[in-house]
C-alpha cells in the first residue's frame, strides 16, 4: 500500500466482506435499529483502546481529552454521524479493519441464522446479529469515515464506501484523534433522522456504554438541538441490584456480553449475579451462555470481562475462572485493582487469586443448583458444556 494519498485509491472488498454486507444491505425488513448500538459499541472500544494504550505509550496523542461519544443527526443532509476522540485508526489500520471481517466465522454464522426451516433465507432475522461496522449499511447507501490514530505520526484518512464492493481511501481532514462516522441515510431509513428516535434506541441498547453519550440534532433551519446532554445512563449494569433487573435486563445484558451474537431464542442456560466485599470486594454478572459459543475453540476465544472500578481494564481475562469452566462468558469489577497498570501487571495482581477462588467457587455453586432445581436446563448445559466440565 502507498502512502501517496494525494489521489484516491479503490480497493475491493474480500470476498466475506462482499457476502456479509449483501445479506446485510439486502434484509430491509429487519430490526435495523441496531446498527446504532453496533456504531456506539465500537466507538466505546475506541475509547477504552485509547486509555489502555495511554498507560504503556507515552507519546500517545490527546492523553487530555475527556471520553466522548458523539451522535448527531443533520436532518437537511439527511446525515447521521457516530464520533468518537478514541483510539483512532491509521490508513493501514482503517485499510484492514474496515475491509476484512474482524471475527473468523462471521459468515458462516449470519448464513446459517438466515435460513429458516425450508432452507431459505428469512431475511427478518439476519439484523438482529452483531455484524459490526457493515450494520450501518442497513440504513446507509454511503458511508464516510474520517480517522486518526492517536499514535503519532499518522496522518488523517478518509474511507468512503457505498457498500457495493469497493471503498475508496484518500487523504483525510481530521485534527483531533478519533474517528468520524457519517452515515448517508438511505430514502427507506430517514425515520433515523428523528432525534427521539434515536435517543429511545440509545436507551435501550446502549444505557449501560460507560463513556457518555451525547445526542444532538441540526434541524432543517439548522438548529442546534441537545448539545451537551448525555443520553446514557452510563451505569454499569452489574451495580444495579439484582432485584430491580428484569429477565429482559438480563437478556439485553447477554446479548451484549455476547458481542451481539446471538441467535433468536438463545437464551443463558443459568446466570449469577454476585457481589462480595470480604475477602475481596468484587462485583460479577456471569452467564452459560445457551450454546457453545463459536470461538470456543479458537485462538480468539473470549473470557471475562475485567473491570477495575468500572473502566475496562482487559476485555477478556483468563485468570478469573479455571480453563475448565472458560465458557462462562461476563463481567468482572472489582474496587480493589489499580486501574493504572499495564495488562502484563495486573494479570499477575494478587487480587485476581482472590477472586477467582471466590467466583470459583460461586460458579460451581450455580452448576450444582442449576442441576437440582432445572434438570432439564442441566441436561442441555451438559450436552454443550460437559467436555469441559469432564476437564475439571
Ligand atoms: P468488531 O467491532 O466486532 O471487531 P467491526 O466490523 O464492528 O467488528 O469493526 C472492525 C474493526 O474496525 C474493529 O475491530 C476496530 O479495529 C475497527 N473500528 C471500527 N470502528 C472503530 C472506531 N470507531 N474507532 C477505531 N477503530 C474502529
Amino acid at each position: 500500500m502507498s502512502d501517496d494519498r494525494e489521489t484516491p485509491t479503490t480497493h475491493a472488498f474480500k470476498a466475506e466482506v462482499a457476502a456479509v454486507l449483501r445479506l446485510v444491505t439486502n434484509s430491509l425488513y429487519t430490526n435495523r435499529d441496531i446498527f446504532l448500538r453496533e456504531l456506539v459499541s465500537n466507538a466505546s472500544d475506541a475509547l477504552d483502546k485509547a486509555r489502555f494504550a495511554a498507560l504503556v505509550e507515552p507519546e500517545l496523542e490527546g492523553k487530555d481529552l475527556a471520553p466522548k461519544i458523539l451522535v448527531q443527526i443533520d436532518v437537511a443532509a439527511g446525515v447521521v454521524v457516530v464520533e468518537d476522540n478514541g483510539i483512532g485508526m491509521s490508513a493501514a489500520e482503517a485499510e484492514r479493519n474496515l475491509g476484512t471481517i474482524a471475527h473468523s466465522g462471521t459468515l458462516e454464522f449470519l448464513q446459517q441464522a438466515a435460513k429458516n426451516r425450508e432452507g431459505k433465507p428469512d431475511l427478518d432475522l439476519i439484523g438482529q446479529f452483531g455484524v459490526g461496522f457493515y450494520s450501518g449499511f442497513m440504513v446507509a447507501d454511503r458511508i464516510v469515515v474520517e480517522t486518526r490514530s492517536a499514535r503519532p505520526g499518522q496522518a488523517p484518512v478518509r474511507w468512503t464506501s457505498a457498500g457495493d464492493g469497493s471503498f475508496e481511501m484518500s487523504a483525510g481532514s481530521r485534527s483531533e484523534r478519533g474517528t468520524r462516522i457519517a452515515l448517508h441515510l438511505r430514502d427507506d431509513a430517514k425515520e433515523y433522522l428523528d432525534r427521539w428516535r434515536l435517543q429511545q434506541i440509545i436507551k435501550r441498547y446502549s444505557d449501560y456504554v460507560l463513556h457518555p453519550i451525547e445526542l444532538t440534532q441540526r434541524d432543517e433551519g439548522g438548529e442546534l438541538q441537545g448539545a451537551g446532554e448525555q443520553v446514557n445512563a452510563a451505569k454499569a449494569f452489574w451495580t444495579r441490584s439484582a432485584k430491580e433487573l428484569t429477565d429482559a435486563d438480563y437478556q439485553e445484558f447477554y446479548t451484549h456480553v455476547m458481542g451481539g451474537f446471538v441467535l433468536p431464542g438463545d437464551k443463558p442456560l443459568a446466570r449469577l449475579h454476585v457481589g462480595m466485599d470480604a475477602p475481596i470486594q468484587f462485583k460479577s454478572v456471569l452467564f452459560v451462555p445457551g450454546h457453545r459459543p463459536m470461538d470456543l475453540f479458537g485462538e480468539d476465544s473470549k473470557h471475562l470481562r475485567l473491570y477495575a472500578r468500572r473502566v475496562l481494564v482487559m476485555e477478556s481475562c483468563d485468570k478469573l475462572l479455571p480453563s475448565y469452566l472458560r465458557f462462562f462468558r461476563g463481567v468482572v469489577d472489582s474496587e480493589d485493582l489499580p486501574l493504572n497498570v499495564s495488562r502484563e501487571t495486573l494479570q499477575e495482581h494478587h487480587s485476581l487469586a482472590a477472586i477467582r477462588r471466590q467466583l470459583t467457587r460461586k460458579a460451581l455453586a450455580l452448576l450444582a443448583d442449576t442441576a437440582k432445581d432445572d434438570p432439564e436446563g442441566y441436561a442441555k448445559l451438559w450436552h454443550e458444556f460437559g467436555v469441559f466440565l469432564k476437564e475439571g
